[in-house]
């Protein structure tokens, strides 16, 4: 059996950070048994989807990295979809209904005044063919539901939540096509789920009230169902479904310089009993994934922890995984020295500004500014061939009697125009000997 999971998307907007940790899930765990990642467009709803939406939805997990083994879309599916349906309905596990939104509202809200859930009451199986007759001459088009068995216990073990049980006799009969002849998610994708091997549906546990419908879907449809994975949603760091995180997407992530590889380190540990880690390489991640380690709450995503990460991730790559995104110039030496003190890749620019100057330097009291033309000096008659900050620091402490901080950072401030940064042992060859004399110099 090869392990297979989708990624369901509805093409009704852009994906955000919940779907991308549905996504990344679904991902790993097919990957971590070399088995199938499938991306499904859920397009159904012909008037909400959007081809801009599927053409973005594509573009951001090539970014995260999680490339699809296929696609498929529902709206191509549509004769399949016909072809089972007639089959439930033949089979007597679809009948049609005809009551009104408002007269559903209206048995719903007597059922509640009553104290009692408000289960759909079948009243359509009652209907005889005369009855039914006599509504379609008064123009009313059916609705479909599918006919829940209501002798069959439903249940599965889901692998996040455990055994889970559900009496079909407290649930309605799913509507499952509209009278106009669309169709709502839960039958198309029960369909889908077969026709394309799915052997794991991961998603999140706002479905799990629909798995219990879609398992005798699944049974109705002659198959045996997937097993099941529902995740606790995410909520932000204040413990709140925010609308900052509805929004929060690839676009939002590229602009504040996160790595693919940090989102998904994150989301991949958020909810669950492991540790957050900056592991870079995705393939680790899928290692050790495993469900058994996802909690029951909520998973928080604080995006000050993404930053975090992200810079420790940064620290990692390598100058190859990162070149082609650094200002020409910089080569491993470079990235090297610099790597260390990004927050992103992108304030590699930053201290490359620095070695190739202009750098600006504080005023400096006569003191360090006759240390700095000293220094300017030494630099002068340097090997620059082997270590230079260490050569220079060192004939300049003989030379001085300076050490510690009164050595070193009037070097780092005439050197780089700022107190803190890269290793200046790293930095200094990369700024050169022309330049490193001309800034000490400049100082007198
Ligand atoms: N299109 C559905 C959604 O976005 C898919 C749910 C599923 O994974 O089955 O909620």
């Amino acid at each position: 059996m090869t392990i297979t999971t989708r990624f369901a998307p509805s093409p009704t907007g852009t994906l955000h950070v919940g779907n991308i940790r549905t996504a990344l899930h679904n991902w790993l765990w097919a990957h971590k048994y070399g088995g199938r990642f499938l991306l499904r467009i859920d397009d159904t709803d012909a008037e909400r989807s959007r081809e801009a939406f599927v053409a973005a939805i594509r573009t951001d997990l090539a970014w995260l990295g999680l490339m699809a083994d296929g696609e498929t879309r529902q709206s191509a599916r549509f004769p399949l979809y016909e072809a089972r349906f007639e089959a439930l309905r033949d089979a007597g596990r679809v009948y049609p209904a005809y009551e009104t939104a408002q007269e559903l509202d209206l048995k719903r809200k007597v059922l509640l005044g009553r104290g009692l859930p408000p289960v759909y009451d079948r009243a359509a199986l009652a209907l005889t063919d005369a009855d039914r007759a006599a509504l379609e001459a008064e123009g009313r088009r059916p609705h479909w539901r599918f006919r829940l068995d209501h002798d069959a216990p439903i249940g599965w073990h889901d692998l996040i939540r455990g055994d889970q049980r559900f009496d079909p006799r407290t649930m309605s009969d799913p509507v499952i096509r509209r009278a106009d002849g669309s169709w709502l998610y839960m039958l198309p994708s029960a369909i889908d789920d077969v026709d394309m091997g799915i052997t794991h549906v991961v998603r999140g546990e706002d479905h799990v009230s629909n798995t219990a419908a879609q398992i005798q879907m699944f049974e109705a449809l002659g198959t045996t169902p997937p097993a099941f994975a529902h995740e606790a949603l995410l909520v932000g760091s204040e413990g709140k479904l925010s609308k900052r995180l509805g929004s929060l997407g690839v676009e939002a992530f590229r602009e504040a310089g996160y790595e693919p590889a940090a989102i998904a380190a994150l989301l991949a540990r958020i909810g669950t009993s492991q540790p957050v880690e900056p592991i870079a390489d995705i393939r680790l991640l899928a290692a050790g994934f495993d469900f058994g380690h996802f909690g029951r709450a909520p998973a928080r995503f604080d995006e000050a922890e993404l930053a975090q990460l992200n810079a420790r991730i940064v620290h990692q790559l390598d100058h190859e995984a990162v070149a082609d995104r650094l200002p020409a110039g910089i080569d491993a030496a470079g990235w090297e020295a610099i790597r260390p003190n990004l927050a992103t890749v992108r304030e590699a620019a930053d201290w490359w500004q620095v070695v190739e100057g202009p750098v600006e330097a504080p005023a400096f009291s006569a003191e360090d500014a006759a240390f700095l033309d000293a220094a300017a000096d030494a630099a002068a008659a340097l090997d620059w061939s082997a270590d230079p900050w260490r050569a220079l620091t060192e004939s300049l402490k003989a030379m001085t009697g300076r050490k510690g901080k009164a050595l070193f950072l009037p070097l780092r401030q005439a050197l780089t125009g700022r107190d803190h940064g890269p290793d200046m042992a790293a930095l200094l060859p990369l700024i050169g000997r022309e330049r490193a004399i001309e800034r000490l110099r400049l100082t007198v």
